[in-house]
């Protein structure tokens, strides 16, 4: 039996179990995939303070690195399913763990297109991550999908790595960080695609050569990058009685879902901003205001 057990260890959940850790709590952390979760994926940051500039995969080191030297522990482990009553109970394939507290802190996924074949052709020329990928299309021409910060950064990261990138977005105007924005103009290899939409995947012998867009045109592209969105990872809680809205989980200012002793912090929750900094934050109040209770 633990006093608090966190699902998610990204930068949330880590930040939460370093405070459950300090504050004397029996914690187990709970991850389905890598360490670090999304910011795995990322390029570049700049915008956490006291980091001028980090890679996302250095970060995410850091903190695994963090859970080591406190000695927090954690099993590399996906959650199938919950049962939260007095005791909350968290089901695995293999196992199930019991805890006082429940942190969910399980972030989201990328959205996809819905176009034909996507699925397919995701890891073959579809991508959502162009860190992981983008090297494979090294003096090739690529699209980048989307109009936020995602889809600008990733655009510039893979503008120095492949010759051409075209980013299209089906707006006019971009939803991203204005110095972003700027930047992606002054790109000499990043052509703007505006008020534009992928319609189709252009393949012959089952490979991927490119896309066709809503206004006929083709683009001759190796490679394909999506950032159109999220889908916050809550399949897991679709018994449980949490509250959910769009599949993001409804927490209170004490970051508690409206069940008992269920908290929740990071991506996977309904809020304004989903950003590193705030995610580390909303993981160390939550288990702040859960020790006050307690105490
Ligand atoms: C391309 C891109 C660039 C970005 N750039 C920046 C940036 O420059 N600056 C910035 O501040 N923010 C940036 N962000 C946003 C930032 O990455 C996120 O806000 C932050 O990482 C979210 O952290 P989290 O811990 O809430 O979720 P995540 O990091 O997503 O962690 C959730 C963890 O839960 C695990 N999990 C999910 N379901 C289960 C399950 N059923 N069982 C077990 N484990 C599970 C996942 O595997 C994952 O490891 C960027 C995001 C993207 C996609």
């Amino acid at each position: 039996m633990y006093d608090l057990i966190i699902i998610g260890m990204g930068i949330s959940g880590i930040s939460a179990s370093i405070y459950a850790k300090r504050a004397g709590m029996n914690v187990l952390l709970l991850e389905g995939s890598a360490p670090g979760g999304t910011i795995n994926k990322i390029n570049k940051i700049e915008n956490y303070p006291g980091i001028s500039s980090i890679s996302g995969p250095d970060l995410a080191y850091n903190l695994f690195d963090e859970v080591n030297k406190l000695g927090i522990e954690y099993k590399l482990e996906r959650i199938t399913d919950v049962i939260l009553e007095e005791i909350k109970k968290v089901k695995t394939p293999n196992n199930v763990y019991e805890a006082k507290y429940l942190l969910i802190a399980s972030g989201r996924h990328p959205k996809m297109l819905g176009l034909k074949n996507e699925e397919k052709f995701l890891g073959r020329g579809i991508s959502t991550c162009a860190l992981c990928d983008g090297a494979l299309y090294k003096n090739s021409d690529v699209a980048v999908i989307g109009g936020g910060s995602s889809a600008l950064s990733e655009a510039l990261y893979l503008a120095n790595i492949v010759n051409k990138v075209y980013l299209i977005h089906r707006r006019d105007e971009f939803r991203g960080e204005d110095t972003l924005i700027q930047d992606v103009k002054q790109k000499g290899n990043i052509e703007l695609i505006l008020n534009n939409e992928v319609t189709g995947l252009k393949i012959e012998n089952d490979v991927l050569t490119g896309i066709t867009l809503k206004d006929q045109k083709e683009l001759n592209v190796k490679g394909i990058f999506i950032y159109v969105g999220f889908i916050p990872n809550t399949d897991f809680l679709i018994n449980s009685g949490v509250n959910l809205e769009d599949g993001y989980i409804l927490v209170d200012e004490h970051h508690e879902t409206n069940i008992k002793g269920v908290y929740a912090s990071g991506d996977v929750t309904k809020k304004e901003i989903y950003q590193i900094i705030n995610a580390a934050s909303e993981g160390a109040e939550a288990v702040v205001y859960m020790t006050n209770k307690t105490n």
